[in-house]
């Protein structure tokens, strides 16, 4: 799906790459070591999120590839290959969506029926917008919701406006694979979003960042 949407550049001195989203001076795309979780991470977006440079599933496909997969959102369409995927035996779907109020905070994931594949469906974009996906698509409604009780802080700070509190998609997708036993590959993707946070500020003034492969 990236392909044919062109990411916006953040500086004016460099095209923007569209697999990692970052000014093609500073793409970290060949330091990427590839993992593939157990969990599947399904993600649904507006399209705007794949023009924007600041989107973080973008990120989780390109080190989760096979894991993770890129639903568009549309106001007149109903994602068909979301909802094959929904009602496919072999996979035991959460909604993780953060709910004002709510009683069960989850702080381990057990999956209910053994052998089957966690799969955990983030909607992508602004709060607003994942407020208004969330309440238009009938599809969603009667999947069991996670709302996260953040173990970290987030650190996302590239958009206006990130609610106080709430995660970033893949800060999200980190998040619930530690709860859920896949600490491991946690920590890979948290690593490489960390990566992706620096070389992001150090592209907005048009910079190169230096030594790339150290932390
Ligand atoms: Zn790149």
């Amino acid at each position: 799906m990236n392909s044919i949407y062109k990411v916006k550049q953040i500086t004016s001195l460099y095209n923007s790459c569209n697999q990692c989203g970052l000014p093609v001076i500073n793409c970290i795309c060949s330091t990427v070591a590839r993992i593939k979780t157990n969990s599947k991470i399904w993600i649904l977006s507006t399209e705007k999120e794949f023009y924007r440079p600041s989107n973080t599933a973008r990120l989780l496909k390109l080190i989760n590839p096979d894991s993770t997969e890129l639903f568009l959102w549309e106001r007149t369409k109903v994602p068909e290959k979301l909802i094959a995927n929904l009602n496919n035996d072999i996979y035991e779907p959460f909604l993780l969506f953060p709910i004002e109020n709510n009683e069960t905070k989850f702080n381990k994931v057990e999956s209910k029926m053994a052998g089957k594949i966690p799969a955990f469906i983030i909607i992508d974009g602004t709060w607003k917008e994942a407020r208004k996906i969330f309440r238009k698509s009938s599809y969603l409604e009667n999947l069991p919701i996670i709302s996260l009780k953040p173990s970290f802080k987030s650190i996302y700070d590239l958009r206006r406006g990130s609610q106080e509190g709430n995660l970033c998609t893949i800060e999200a997708a980190i998040d619930v694979l530690r709860i859920s036993g896949e600490d491991k590959y946690s920590q890979v993707i948290n690593d490489f979003y960390n990566l992706f946070l620096k070389s992001y500020k150090a592209g907005l003034s048009g910079h190169k960042i230096i030594s790339i492969n150290k932390k």
